[in-house]
This record gives C-alpha cells, structure tokens and sequence, in this order.
C-alpha cells in the first residue's frame, strides 16, 4: 500500500486512522502512546496524583530513567489512563503509563479535569482509576500492599512480581530489550520499597487483605525474572509453583492463575497445572529465529527457539491449547541493529509465528515494546518501531484471530473496543 508524506505526528496518526478504517482509532492512539510515551502537565500530574498510583510492576515501562525526570513524575503519575469522547468520539480505552516527558502526547488538566493532547490539540478526555482501598493498607511487618501486590488493567488483574531480578545478566545474557534488572537498580536508588524476592507468606497475606474488600480483579500473574541456576534453593519450576499451591490452597478459585515464566519441560510445566495455575504464559519474545538468537541471548543458549517452540506445544497437553499464552514483544523485529529493515518484512515473520500457533489453537498476545533507555535496543532506537508497524501487527493478530475462529484468550477480560482493559497493547481492543 503506498504511503502518504506525513511531517507531523498529528498527520501521521490521522493518515493510519484514515488508511486503517477497520482497525479502531482509539486502538492507533493507544499503541502509539504505548510506543512514545506520554507526559503531564504540573497541574494534570498534581491531579493524577489522588488516584491509583503507578506501580512500576515489572519493567521500568518509562521512556526516560528516574534521574532524567527533573519533576520526579515517577512520584505522582498514575497507573494507566482511561481516554473517552473528544472530537473523535473515542470510546472507553484503557492505556498504560509508559513516562516520557518529551512525549508529543500530553494530559493537560482542565477546570479540575483531565485531557489528552497530541502536539498541543484537545484528542479526548482523559479518567484516572481510584485508588484501591487497599492500597493504603500494610501488612502486619509494615510492607505496603502496593509493593507486594498491585494491579493493573483498571483493577482486573494482580501483579505479582515475585522475584524482580533476572538471571541472565548482562549482554551476553539479558534480552536485548528488557530493564527488569536496570529498574530493579533504579527503584532501589530513588529510595522506594522494591523488594527483590517477595515471601510466599507476604503473598499470601497480601491476597487475604484484597480478598477482603475488592471486587475488581478478576486474576492474578505470578511472575519474575528467569532461575538459570537455583533461587533459595530452588528451580525455577519449585521456585514460582510454591506462589501458587500457597494462594489456590487458601482462596482456591478466587481468581484465575496465571503464571508467566520460561517455557519449562513437559514435566515441570505440569507441576504448575498441580499448583492450581490455569493459563501458562511461557513469553516468546520474537518468531524470527536469528532475531530470537540475537536479542534472546539467554533463552537462546540456555534453552533454544525449537526447544522452546517444543515446550510451548507440550504444554497445551497439560493446560489446554487456549490456556497456553505465549507473549511477543511487538516492535522489536524492527530494532536496529537485528531488526528487519521495513514494515512488510517484519509484518510477514510475526505474521508467520502467528499463523505457526494459532493454527494449533495457541493465542500468542502483545506487550507492546516500549524502547526503555537501559537497554541496548532501547538505547539504539529511542524512537522504538514505525507506528504503522503496530496498526499492522494488530490487523495481522485479528485477521488470524478470525481465520482460526479462535476466542480471545481468557484471563483478559472482556474483548473489544470500548470493553477492553488490557493496557500495554491493544491487542485485546481489537479482539474478537
Ligand atoms: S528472560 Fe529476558 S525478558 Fe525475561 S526477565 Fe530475563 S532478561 Fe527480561
């Protein structure tokens, strides 16, 4: 499809909506805040600042390290954004906070209300999600709640980072793309609560405290970096199973389980599936395999793209093909320096992996990839991948969705624009 000469941001996004009229608007808006990130004024940000709180739940997910943020937004920016109405009616779409503060995006506040801005025109309005009571709660050794276990998704899942370090450390190790150590480092500098590994007790005391009181969430992700070795004694499989076996022993059902960790062997996996956990979430990263070796160093060496392939297979004999969710990073293909070098050639590999396992009834889904500056393809690519790339990527994902007949993955919530509350990618805003 020929392309339209855009010298501005604003014209780049109107040309996507106008040449991709199937994909929703509200979704190109939201990867594309997703991919640049977003800033605040001083008083949109002293707004943000009563409601729910970003958690920094994993990753950094921000454009910018702490020490470059001269207003310490980090302190007071909020979890996600809910955009709605404005000139082009958007409807209710939930987006995650990825920090920058040389964004062209902007929440301005208004009269006591929030706005977005795209280079200085009103977009749509913007809504903060309250702050959950238990949030101001702590436990009985005085951690906060919202260390050990925040949400995300407007409430609908509980993130529970057990372990915030990764073993694969290092360029010859870490994934190319990934800050989870370089946050770790950061969290711990600015001063804040970031406990490197949570006890199975504080979890669990923790999910007693929500079970309580809150309605919202619906599900919960056990998670952490990679054990290459052993983690208090522990493989990873033992390591990460004994989260769920302790939260299912207690509130059996309460919530769905999900575990996001490596793709483990048959065996190991199914020791998750006896813990409780539902849907296994053994991440992918990229489909292309020089790609995967390149910026995948770690799980290359340690594990291999067809073993991984193998494991990923093997395991929807013990959960289910639809219970078995495997995560890309959507952007990276196109990082420089192992990226493809345009959008078709990118778009017909991830396109490739996606037909591989949705023809096997797996449902890959997106992170979109935010180009942290800590990371080697962060660093070399601050601009992260063509916007147009992701509207393609989310046309790609649907139509093999379609193809396949497949039903959006569960542990999402509801599909579909206007319903949606996956945050870092519109994948689920598309979703059928
Ligand atoms: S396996 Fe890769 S993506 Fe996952 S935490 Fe480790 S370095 Fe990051």
């Amino acid at each position: 499809m020929a392309t339209t000469a855009v010298s501005t941001r604003t014209q780049l996004v109107d040309s996507l909506i106008e040449r991709y009229p199937h994909i929703p608007k509200e979704a190109i808006v939201k990867e594309d805040l997703l991919r640049a990130g977003v800033c605040f004024s001083d008083e949109a940000l002293e707004v943000a600042a009563t409601f729910q709180s970003k958690s920094y739940f994993i990753f950094s997910f921000d454009l910018t390290p702490f020490e470059k943020m001269e207003g310490q937004e980090y302190r007071k920016a909020p979890e996600e954004l809910c955009l709605e109405g404005g000139p082009l009616g958007f409807r209710r779409t939930i987006v995650s906070v990825r920090l920058n503060p040389s964004s062209p995006y902007r929440v301005v506040e208004d009269g006591g209300l929030c706005a977005l801005e795209l280079e200085g025109a009103r977009l749509c309005g913007v809504g903060f999600r309250d702050q959950p009571a238990y949030y101001a709660k702590r436990l009985a050794n005085g951690k906060p709640l919202i260390e050990v276990a925040p949400n995300i998704e407007w409430g609908y899942l509980i993130y529970l980072t057990v372990y915030r370090i990764c073993q694969y450390f290092g360029k010859e190790e870490e994934c190319k793309f990934c800050d989870m150590n370089e946050n770790y480092r950061q969290q711990i500098q600015a001063g804040r609560p970031y406990t490197a590994v949570k006890s199975v007790d504080d979890v669990v005391e923790a999910m007693g405290i929500i079970a309580e009181s809150d309605t919202a969430s619906k599900a919960y992700t056990i998670t952490g970096g990679s054990v290459t070795s052993q983690l208090a004694g522990l493989a990873e499989v033992d390591f990460y199973a004994r989260y769920a076996a302790a939260i299912e022993g207690r509130y059996a059902g309460r919530w769905i389980s999900k575990m996001v960790v490596q793709a483990l062997p048959k065996e190991e996996a199914r020791k998750f599936k006896d813990a409780g956990t539902q849907i296994y979430h053994p991440n992918f990263e990229i489909w292309d395999s020089g790609k995967f070796a390149a910026i995948c160093p770690g799980k290359n060496r340690y594990v291999g793209r067809d073993e991984w392939i193998k494991r990923i297979l093997d395991a929807t004999e013990i959960f289910g093909a639809s219970k078995v969710i495997p995560n890309f990073v959507g952007g990276i293909e196109m990082a420089k320096p192992y990226g493809f070098a345009n959008v078709d050639e990118a778009i017909k590999s991830t396109s490739e992996g996606l037909e591989f396992f949705m023809s096997k009834g797996v449902t890959p889904r997106f992170t979109t990839w935010c180009p942290e500056p800590n990371t080697e393809l962060g660093d070399a690519n601050p601009e992260g991948a063509p916007l147009e790339y992701h509207v393609r990527l989310l046309e790609a994902w649907r139509d093999t969705q379609a193809k396949y007949r497949l039903a959006a993955p569960p542990g999402y919530g509801d599909p579909g624009a206007g319903r949606a509350v996956f945050s870092v990618s519109a994948f689920m805003d598309v979703a059928q």
